[in-house]
């Protein structure tokens, strides 16, 4: 620090820890925005603010912030299956899933999928990440190409002794079903609950859609259509876009509405179709 710089009154430290509570909660932030050291660096200095941790420093305390996120983590996961519990009053309970990438398109390395409650406040109840590649394999097959007898013992070792991120290897369209299959077939083992309502018979899920899912793919679509029109005529001689017509601001609007109509109606199709009329 420049020896002119007064110097900043720190936040309290974590108890019965030495870090301090700025530290912990700008990290966490960084992972939950998923912005994170680059990140948080450029906001730091943006704002003309201390930098962040040394970004060695902050790996090293991610394995730890991981490790209590987790275990709260568990904790919400166990309330939220009780919750969910308590409502019916039963161990078969209704949930929806959703998955999301880590990239576009279908050739994301890294993806998850979760499952939520149908309760008034949905939570989430399981969740499941699926990684086509580990950092840990990468890295030692760098040793192979030294081609030595030495780089291939320690490459041996590394491999038998390292817990392996890679837990899937099928085109990456197919991480969010096998994802909630994966958790529709240890519910019961491991929260003695049974997802009934949206299981297929407990069979095979092909895919399930929750209504955000819907919302997205909708506004997507127009997003898409409107583009492709761009400023060609329609059948009524305007073009798809200006005053009253397909703007960028009406597209959201539309999404909520369509989705609200959905969420109103679920039960009585002719009502949800002419409640989606506009
Ligand atoms: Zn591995």
């Amino acid at each position: 620090m420049n020896p002119r710089t007064p110097p900043i009154d720190s936040s309290p430290q974590v108890q019965d820890s030495k870090r301090h509570d700025i530290n912990v909660r700008t990290q966490l932030a960084g992972h939950l925005t998923g912005i994170r050291h680059a990140g948080l660096q450029k906001i730091c200095a943006a704002l003309n603010l201390p930098p962040p941790l040394e970004e060695g420093r902050h790996n090293k305390r991610d394995k730890e912030l991981l490790q209590v996120v987790q275990k709260f983590a568990n904790e919400s996961i166990s309330t939220a299956i009780q919750e969910a519990i308590d409502v019916p009053k039963s161990t078969d309970i209704t949930v929806s899933g959703d998955g999301t990438w880590q990239t576009r398109g279908f050739s994301s390395k890294h993806g998850a999928a979760d499952l939520i409650s149908t309760c008034d406040s949905p939570k989430v109840v399981d969740i499941e990440t699926c990684s086509k590649t580990c950092n840990v394999c990468l890295g030692a097959e760098s040793l192979l190409q030294l081609g030595t007898l030495e780089a291939r013992a320690k490459y041996n070792q590394i491999i038998i002794n390292h817990d392996c991120g890679k837990n899937f290897d099928q085109p990456s369209g197919n991480m969010e079903a096998s994802s909630i299959l994966k958790m529709f077939r240890r519910s019961e083992k491991k929260y003695g609950v049974r997802y009934t309502e949206i299981s297929y018979k407990g069979i095979e899920i092909q895919k399930i859609e929750d209504i955000n899912h819907f919302g997205k793919r909708l506004k997507r679509a127009l997003e898409v259509i409107k583009q492709k029109c761009g400023k060609e005529k329609l059948s009524d001689g305007k073009i798809i876009g200006g005053k009253g017509r397909l703007t960028d601001q009406m597209i959201t609007p539309f999404q909520i509405y369509f989705c609200e109509a959905i969420r109103k109606n679920k039960n009585d199709l002719d009502k949800l179709y002419k409640s989606a009329q506009v």
